[in-house]
Protein backbone atom coordinates (compact mmCIF):
# COMPACT_ATOMS: atom_id res chain seq x y z
CA UNK A 1 0.00 0.00 0.00
CA UNK A 2 2.90 2.71 0.55
CA UNK A 3 3.93 1.57 -2.62
CA UNK A 4 0.85 2.04 -4.38
CA UNK A 5 0.61 5.41 -2.14
CA UNK A 6 3.84 6.56 -4.43
CA UNK A 7 3.24 5.49 -7.26
CA UNK A 8 -0.24 7.26 -7.32
CA UNK A 9 1.15 10.44 -6.28
CA UNK A 10 3.28 10.32 -8.70
CA UNK A 11 0.22 10.44 -11.60
CA UNK A 12 1.24 6.55 -12.31
CA UNK A 13 -2.22 4.08 -12.55
CA UNK A 14 -1.82 1.91 -9.82
CA UNK A 15 -3.82 -2.10 -9.49
CA UNK A 16 -3.48 -3.52 -5.89
CA UNK A 17 -4.03 -7.13 -5.89
CA UNK A 18 -4.86 -8.92 -2.60
CA UNK A 19 -5.74 -12.48 -2.12
CA UNK A 20 -6.90 -11.77 1.85
CA UNK A 21 -7.09 -8.71 3.37
CA UNK A 22 -5.54 -5.51 2.50
CA UNK A 23 -3.23 -4.76 5.21
CA UNK A 24 -1.36 -8.20 5.57
CA UNK A 25 0.51 -9.12 8.71
CA UNK A 26 -0.14 -6.67 10.66
CA UNK A 27 -3.47 -6.26 10.28
CA UNK A 28 -3.58 -9.63 13.00
CA UNK A 29 -1.59 -7.38 15.62
CA UNK A 30 -4.04 -6.13 18.25
CA UNK A 31 -1.71 -3.04 19.13
CA UNK A 32 0.68 -1.08 17.38
CA UNK A 33 3.47 0.94 19.50
CA UNK A 34 6.71 1.15 17.01
CA UNK A 35 5.21 3.37 13.97
CA UNK A 36 6.38 7.17 14.76
CA UNK A 37 4.04 9.36 15.34
CA UNK A 38 1.66 7.09 16.41
CA UNK A 39 1.64 5.82 20.48
CA UNK A 40 -0.10 2.99 19.97
CA UNK A 41 -3.12 1.99 17.55
CA UNK A 42 -4.35 -1.66 16.44
CA UNK A 43 -2.95 -3.16 13.70
CA UNK A 44 -6.41 -3.33 11.42
CA UNK A 45 -6.74 0.45 11.95
CA UNK A 46 -3.49 1.37 11.04
CA UNK A 47 -3.94 -0.85 8.02
CA UNK A 48 -7.32 0.74 7.03
CA UNK A 49 -5.91 4.54 7.50
CA UNK A 50 -3.18 3.41 4.65
CA UNK A 51 -5.86 1.68 2.59
CA UNK A 52 -8.43 5.45 2.43
CA UNK A 53 -5.10 7.30 2.18
CA UNK A 54 -4.65 5.61 -1.01
CA UNK A 55 -8.49 5.13 -1.58
CA UNK A 56 -8.64 8.48 -2.05
CA UNK A 57 -6.11 8.89 -4.04
CA UNK A 58 -8.08 6.76 -6.58
CA UNK A 59 -6.09 3.16 -6.26
CA UNK A 60 -7.89 -0.03 -8.42
CA UNK A 61 -7.53 -3.08 -6.38
CA UNK A 62 -8.91 -6.42 -6.90
CA UNK A 63 -9.06 -9.54 -4.58
CA UNK A 64 -7.27 -12.32 -6.26
CA UNK A 65 -4.41 -14.76 -5.42
CA UNK A 66 -1.89 -14.34 -7.61
CA UNK A 67 0.16 -17.77 -8.99
CA UNK A 68 2.14 -16.29 -11.49
CA UNK A 69 3.70 -13.31 -13.27
CA UNK A 70 5.12 -13.68 -17.05
CA UNK A 71 6.59 -11.57 -19.11
CA UNK A 72 4.64 -10.98 -23.14
CA UNK A 73 5.68 -7.90 -25.33
CA UNK A 74 7.00 -5.56 -23.22
CA UNK A 75 4.17 -6.29 -20.21
CA UNK A 76 3.94 -8.28 -17.72
CA UNK A 77 0.70 -10.69 -16.98
CA UNK A 78 0.28 -11.34 -13.64
CA UNK A 79 -2.62 -14.86 -13.52
CA UNK A 80 -4.78 -14.80 -10.18
CA UNK A 81 -6.92 -17.64 -9.43
CA UNK A 82 -9.98 -15.38 -11.18
CA UNK A 83 -8.52 -13.21 -13.91
CA UNK A 84 -5.37 -11.82 -15.78
CA UNK A 85 -4.08 -8.28 -14.99
CA UNK A 86 -1.46 -6.74 -17.70
CA UNK A 87 0.94 -3.94 -15.95
CA UNK A 88 4.29 -2.31 -17.53
CA UNK A 89 6.04 -3.16 -13.75
CA UNK A 90 5.24 -5.12 -11.15
CA UNK A 91 6.23 -4.73 -7.17
CA UNK A 92 5.96 -7.79 -5.78
CA UNK A 93 4.70 -7.46 -1.97
CA UNK A 94 3.72 -10.65 -0.80
CA UNK A 95 5.28 -10.79 2.48
CA UNK A 96 5.22 -14.38 4.99
CA UNK A 97 2.99 -16.62 6.13
CA UNK A 98 2.70 -18.63 8.66
CA UNK A 99 5.57 -21.54 9.69
CA UNK A 100 4.04 -24.19 11.11
CA UNK A 101 5.09 -26.97 13.66
CA UNK A 102 5.03 -29.38 11.16
CA UNK A 103 3.82 -32.25 14.09
CA UNK A 104 1.08 -34.57 14.10
CA UNK A 105 -2.36 -33.07 14.71
CA UNK A 106 -1.42 -29.64 13.81
CA UNK A 107 -3.65 -30.26 10.52
CA UNK A 108 -6.55 -32.09 11.96
CA UNK A 109 -6.92 -29.83 14.53
CA UNK A 110 -6.63 -26.59 12.78
CA UNK A 111 -9.88 -24.28 12.63
CA UNK A 112 -10.70 -26.58 16.07
CA UNK A 113 -8.34 -25.61 18.65
CA UNK A 114 -5.16 -24.60 16.59
CA UNK A 115 -4.64 -20.77 14.76
CA UNK A 116 -2.20 -18.65 13.78
CA UNK A 117 -3.91 -15.72 14.30
CA UNK A 118 -4.90 -14.24 18.19
CA UNK A 119 -6.67 -11.76 16.65
CA UNK A 120 -8.60 -13.62 14.03
CA UNK A 121 -9.39 -16.21 16.75
CA UNK A 122 -8.67 -15.24 20.41
CA UNK A 123 -12.13 -14.11 20.69
CA UNK A 124 -13.21 -17.48 20.31
CA UNK A 125 -11.08 -18.59 23.61
CA UNK A 126 -12.89 -15.92 26.07
CA UNK A 127 -12.59 -17.13 29.81
CA UNK A 128 -10.53 -20.15 28.52
CA UNK A 129 -6.79 -21.80 28.60
CA UNK A 130 -4.98 -21.16 25.62
CA UNK A 131 -1.00 -22.38 25.07
CA UNK A 132 0.65 -19.91 22.68
CA UNK A 133 4.42 -21.18 21.12
CA UNK A 134 6.96 -19.14 19.79
CA UNK A 135 9.65 -16.82 21.44
CA UNK A 136 9.41 -13.28 18.70
CA UNK A 137 7.49 -10.36 19.00
CA UNK A 138 4.51 -12.46 17.09
CA UNK A 139 4.35 -14.76 20.16
CA UNK A 140 4.77 -11.69 22.99
CA UNK A 141 2.01 -10.11 20.80
CA UNK A 142 0.00 -13.14 20.79
CA UNK A 143 0.31 -13.93 24.15
CA UNK A 144 -0.40 -10.00 26.00
CA UNK A 145 -3.55 -9.71 24.22
CA UNK A 146 -4.84 -13.27 24.45
CA UNK A 147 -3.80 -12.39 28.51
CA UNK A 148 -6.39 -9.85 28.52
CA UNK A 149 -9.54 -11.99 27.79
CA UNK A 150 -8.36 -15.88 28.58
CA UNK A 151 -8.33 -17.48 31.58
CA UNK A 152 -4.62 -18.54 31.88
CA UNK A 153 -2.21 -17.98 28.91
CA UNK A 154 0.71 -20.86 28.75
CA UNK A 155 3.51 -19.23 26.43
CA UNK A 156 5.93 -22.03 25.31
CA UNK A 157 9.45 -21.65 24.01
CA UNK A 158 12.14 -23.70 22.47
CA UNK A 159 15.12 -22.39 24.70
CA UNK A 160 15.77 -20.11 27.84
CA UNK A 161 14.58 -17.10 26.53
CA UNK A 162 12.69 -15.02 24.32
CA UNK A 163 14.28 -13.43 21.27
CA UNK A 164 11.32 -10.40 20.67
CA UNK A 165 11.12 -6.51 22.12
CA UNK A 166 12.32 -6.60 26.11
CA UNK A 167 9.67 -4.25 26.83
CA UNK A 168 6.94 -6.86 25.53
CA UNK A 169 8.53 -9.38 27.25
CA UNK A 170 8.59 -7.18 30.39
CA UNK A 171 5.61 -6.61 30.39
CA UNK A 172 3.99 -10.21 29.49
CA UNK A 173 6.40 -11.54 33.04
CA UNK A 174 3.91 -9.25 34.80
CA UNK A 175 0.52 -10.52 34.23
CA UNK A 176 -0.33 -12.85 36.57
CA UNK A 177 -2.46 -15.45 34.15
CA UNK A 178 0.29 -16.14 32.65
CA UNK A 179 2.68 -18.91 32.51
CA UNK A 180 6.13 -19.42 30.99
CA UNK A 181 7.27 -22.87 30.36
CA UNK A 182 11.13 -22.41 29.10
CA UNK A 183 12.87 -25.73 26.74
CA UNK A 184 10.62 -27.29 25.71
CA UNK A 185 9.26 -28.52 21.91
CA UNK A 186 5.83 -29.37 20.62
CA UNK A 187 5.59 -32.82 19.21
CA UNK A 188 1.73 -33.33 18.87
CA UNK A 189 -2.06 -32.18 19.19
CA UNK A 190 -4.42 -34.06 20.72
CA UNK A 191 -8.06 -33.71 21.25
CA UNK A 192 -11.24 -35.14 19.93
CA UNK A 193 -13.83 -33.22 18.12
CA UNK A 194 -11.62 -30.47 19.25
CA UNK A 195 -7.81 -29.94 20.84
CA UNK A 196 -7.72 -30.96 24.17
CA UNK A 197 -4.07 -30.91 25.08
CA UNK A 198 -0.27 -30.85 23.81
CA UNK A 199 2.24 -33.20 23.88
CA UNK A 200 5.57 -31.45 24.22
CA UNK A 201 9.39 -32.67 25.22
CA UNK A 202 11.39 -31.23 27.39
CA UNK A 203 15.25 -30.86 27.28
CA UNK A 204 15.97 -33.99 29.16
CA UNK A 205 14.10 -36.48 26.59
CA UNK A 206 11.08 -36.51 28.77
CA UNK A 207 7.33 -35.54 27.87
CA UNK A 208 4.71 -33.86 29.58
CA UNK A 209 1.25 -33.29 28.77
CA UNK A 210 -0.51 -29.72 28.68
CA UNK A 211 -4.30 -29.45 29.03
CA UNK A 212 -5.29 -26.79 26.58
CA UNK A 213 -8.73 -25.20 25.01
CA UNK A 214 -6.67 -23.30 22.20
CA UNK A 215 -2.95 -23.18 20.78
CA UNK A 216 -1.69 -19.88 18.98
CA UNK A 217 1.37 -21.01 16.75
CA UNK A 218 3.80 -18.28 16.19
CA UNK A 219 7.04 -19.70 15.14
CA UNK A 220 7.83 -17.50 12.56
CA UNK A 221 7.30 -16.51 9.00
CA UNK A 222 7.91 -18.88 5.51
CA UNK A 223 8.33 -16.63 2.08
CA UNK A 224 5.63 -17.49 -0.56
CA UNK A 225 7.47 -17.09 -3.83
CA UNK A 226 8.27 -20.00 -5.78
CA UNK A 227 5.29 -18.62 -8.00
CA UNK A 228 7.73 -15.73 -9.10
CA UNK A 229 10.59 -18.30 -9.84
CA UNK A 230 12.22 -17.21 -12.98
CA UNK A 231 11.70 -14.01 -13.20
CA UNK A 232 13.41 -13.37 -9.29
CA UNK A 233 16.38 -14.85 -8.05
CA UNK A 234 15.86 -16.54 -4.77
CA UNK A 235 17.56 -16.95 -2.18
CA UNK A 236 18.12 -20.40 -0.37
CA UNK A 237 15.04 -20.42 2.18
CA UNK A 238 13.28 -18.74 -0.53
CA UNK A 239 13.72 -14.90 -0.27
CA UNK A 240 13.50 -12.41 -3.31
CA UNK A 241 16.81 -11.23 -4.16
CA UNK A 242 17.22 -7.50 -4.84
CA UNK A 243 19.66 -4.51 -5.03
CA UNK A 244 19.17 -1.57 -3.10
CA UNK A 245 16.48 -0.24 -5.58
CA UNK A 246 14.49 -3.31 -5.21
CA UNK A 247 14.85 -4.70 -8.45
CA UNK A 248 15.12 -8.03 -8.92
CA UNK A 249 16.96 -9.69 -11.96
CA UNK A 250 14.35 -8.80 -14.45
CA UNK A 251 13.87 -5.27 -15.50
CA UNK A 252 10.49 -3.65 -14.40
CA UNK A 253 10.42 -6.03 -11.67
CA UNK A 254 10.53 -4.93 -8.13
CA UNK A 255 9.94 -6.51 -4.60
CA UNK A 256 9.20 -4.86 -1.39
CA UNK A 257 8.67 -5.62 2.27
CA UNK A 258 8.68 -8.94 3.99
CA UNK A 259 9.47 -11.39 1.53
CA UNK A 260 12.71 -10.21 0.20
CA UNK A 261 16.04 -10.91 1.69
CA UNK A 262 16.49 -8.63 4.51
CA UNK A 263 17.27 -8.73 8.55
CA UNK A 264 14.59 -6.41 9.48
CA UNK A 265 10.87 -7.21 8.65
CA UNK A 266 8.74 -4.37 10.30
CA UNK A 267 6.62 -2.35 9.39
CA UNK A 268 8.56 0.42 8.95
CA UNK A 269 11.31 -1.19 7.16
CA UNK A 270 8.70 -2.90 5.26
CA UNK A 271 6.93 0.82 4.00
CA UNK A 272 10.68 1.77 3.71
CA UNK A 273 10.64 -0.96 0.89
CA UNK A 274 7.73 -0.05 -0.74
CA UNK A 275 8.21 3.96 -1.25
CA UNK A 276 11.87 3.03 -2.79
CA UNK A 277 10.59 0.13 -5.13
CA UNK A 278 7.73 2.74 -5.96
CA UNK A 279 10.43 5.49 -6.38
CA UNK A 280 12.67 3.10 -8.89
CA UNK A 281 8.96 1.79 -10.72
CA UNK A 282 8.24 5.71 -11.66
CA UNK A 283 11.42 5.79 -12.88
CA UNK A 284 11.69 2.73 -14.88
CA UNK A 285 8.07 3.67 -16.23
CA UNK A 286 8.99 7.54 -17.27
CA UNK A 287 12.03 6.00 -19.18
CA UNK A 288 9.98 3.29 -21.37
CA UNK A 289 8.17 6.39 -22.02
CA UNK A 290 10.69 8.57 -23.11
CA UNK A 291 12.02 5.81 -25.50
CA UNK A 292 8.38 4.94 -26.94
C1 LIG B 1 1.13 -10.89 15.06
C2 LIG B 1 2.11 -9.94 14.45
C3 LIG B 1 2.44 -8.79 15.12
C4 LIG B 1 3.34 -7.89 14.54
N1 LIG B 1 3.62 -6.73 15.22
C5 LIG B 1 4.42 -5.80 14.66
C6 LIG B 1 4.65 -4.55 15.30
O1 LIG B 1 4.14 -4.29 16.41
N2 LIG B 1 5.42 -3.64 14.66
C7 LIG B 1 6.01 -3.88 13.44
O2 LIG B 1 6.68 -2.99 12.90
N3 LIG B 1 5.81 -5.06 12.81
C8 LIG B 1 5.03 -6.03 13.37
N4 LIG B 1 4.83 -7.22 12.73
C9 LIG B 1 5.51 -7.45 11.45
C10 LIG B 1 4.81 -6.69 10.32
O3 LIG B 1 3.44 -6.97 10.35
C11 LIG B 1 5.39 -7.09 8.96
O4 LIG B 1 6.79 -6.86 8.95
C12 LIG B 1 4.76 -6.29 7.84
O5 LIG B 1 3.37 -6.46 7.85
C13 LIG B 1 5.31 -6.72 6.49
O6 LIG B 1 4.57 -6.08 5.50
P1 LIG B 1 4.53 -6.65 4.00
O7 LIG B 1 3.61 -5.75 3.26
O8 LIG B 1 5.89 -6.84 3.50
O9 LIG B 1 3.93 -8.12 4.11
P2 LIG B 1 2.57 -8.66 4.69
O10 LIG B 1 2.10 -7.84 5.83
O11 LIG B 1 2.80 -10.11 4.91
O12 LIG B 1 1.55 -8.45 3.50
C14 LIG B 1 1.61 -9.22 2.33
C15 LIG B 1 0.24 -9.23 1.67
O13 LIG B 1 0.32 -9.87 0.41
C16 LIG B 1 -0.79 -10.74 0.25
N5 LIG B 1 -0.38 -11.81 -0.67
C17 LIG B 1 0.58 -12.75 -0.46
N6 LIG B 1 0.69 -13.55 -1.54
C18 LIG B 1 -0.21 -13.11 -2.44
C19 LIG B 1 -0.59 -13.54 -3.73
N7 LIG B 1 0.02 -14.59 -4.33
N8 LIG B 1 -1.59 -12.87 -4.38
C20 LIG B 1 -2.21 -11.82 -3.79
N9 LIG B 1 -1.89 -11.36 -2.56
C21 LIG B 1 -0.91 -12.00 -1.89
C22 LIG B 1 -1.08 -11.25 1.65
O14 LIG B 1 -2.42 -11.71 1.75
C23 LIG B 1 -0.78 -10.02 2.49
O15 LIG B 1 -1.93 -9.22 2.68
C24 LIG B 1 3.93 -8.15 13.27
C25 LIG B 1 3.59 -9.33 12.59
C26 LIG B 1 2.69 -10.24 13.16
C27 LIG B 1 2.33 -11.50 12.41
Amino acid sequence: MTAALYALRAGKSVLLLEKSAFGGQIAESPKVENIPSIKSISGMDYASLIFDQISDLGVAFDMDDIKSVIKEDGYFTAKGEYASYEAKAVIIATGCKPRKLAIKGEETFLGKGVSYCAVCDGAFYEGKDVTVIGDGNAALSYALSLADTSRKVAVCTLFDRFFGEESAAKALLKRENVEVIHDVSATEFKGDAELRSILFKKKDGSSFELKTDGCFVAIGQLPDNSRFEGLVRLTADGFIQVDGAMATATAGIYAAGDCRDKKIRQVTTAESDGAIAALSAIAYLNKLETHS
